[in-house]
């Protein structure tokens, strides 16, 4: 059969030149590698703190990152979603930010100020560290094909109240990616921002959600994503902790293990 043979190779030829890897890998405590065709996208992986309780990037990694080498060559942006050390290192970025100079970074200003703080010459990439004003609402960054909508939330817990949290939406070739970063469990600003009708592709968020039917319903009723991804978890998580997750979101992915990843 000639011709079904002949087809069958222009299907492959066809869907191998269409198709292209979308993946999200797990650097360390909520720090993701994004990669979705030439885009390349880090988010809260430029630090070396884990508070002794999370996963950190390896030396070498962070090197590699800050530097532009292979596989963090040519990123196309860096995301940030607050000033905690175990989400980023001001000196870390200020080095990242001299070194790829056509990197731009959107982030909150706590963050952009403890980076100023550490720099002489913060005017040079002055211009690259973007924030938006503090706002209700969503507000958009975009640039050759890629989006990324933010919004600001609260941090977790009384103690951070203060903190200022970015809630990021990459949407990248067709797919929106969600990341919490350490944002409180307040259903009605979730509600607000309408999340459940963005059709997320790829939530990662604080293990802590998943481990009660509070924040469970926060995921499955406001956030409704297609897939979920626990982040954040520690070191020495316990079983118990696990087994809640089992139980409250029983398809989520835990992201335990540098080097995992997941397909959107
Ligand atoms: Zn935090």
């Amino acid at each position: 059969m000639p011709f079904l043979r002949i087809s069958l190779f222009a299907l492959l030829l066809c869907l191998s030149t269409t198709s292209f890897s979308q993946k999200a890998t797990y650097i360390a405590n909520s720090g993701i590698f994004i990669q979705s065709g030439e885009t390349k996208i880090l988010i809260d992986s430029f630090f070396d703190n884990g508070r002794g309780k999370f996963a950190t990037p390896g030396a070498t990694q962070l090197d590699a990152m800050v530097a532009g080498k292979s596989p963090y060559n040519n990123l196309s942006l860096a995301l940030i979603t607050h000033s905690h050390p175990d989400h980023f290192n001001q000196q870390k970025v200020a080095k990242l930010m001299s070194t790829q100079k056509k990197l731009n970074c959107l982030t909150t200003p706590q963050v952009v100020d403890s980076i100023e703080s550490v720099m002489d010459n913060f005017e040079s990439i002055h211009d690259r560290t973007l924030t938006f004003p503090l706002s209700r609402t969503w507000k958009t960054y975009s640039k050759d094909g890629l989006t990324v909508k933010a919004a600001y939330s609260r941090h977790a817990g009384k103690i951070n109240a203060k903190v200022q949290d970015l809630i990021f939406i990459v949407n990248v070739n067709g797919k929106k990616i969600l990341h919490l970063g350490d944002a409180d469990m307040n259903p009605d600003r979730f509600q607000e921002l309408k999340l459940k009708y963005e059709n997320i592709d790829v939530a990662f968020i604080p293990f802590w959600y998943m481990t009660g039917f509070y924040g469970a319903e926060i995921i499955n009723k406001y956030i409704a994503p297609k897939k979920v991804v626990a982040v954040h978890f520690p070191n020495n998580g316990s079983k118990q902790s696990l087994a809640k997750i089992k139980q409250f979101v029983p398809e989520a992915i835990i992201f335990q293990n540098p080097g995992q990843s997941v397909t959107f």
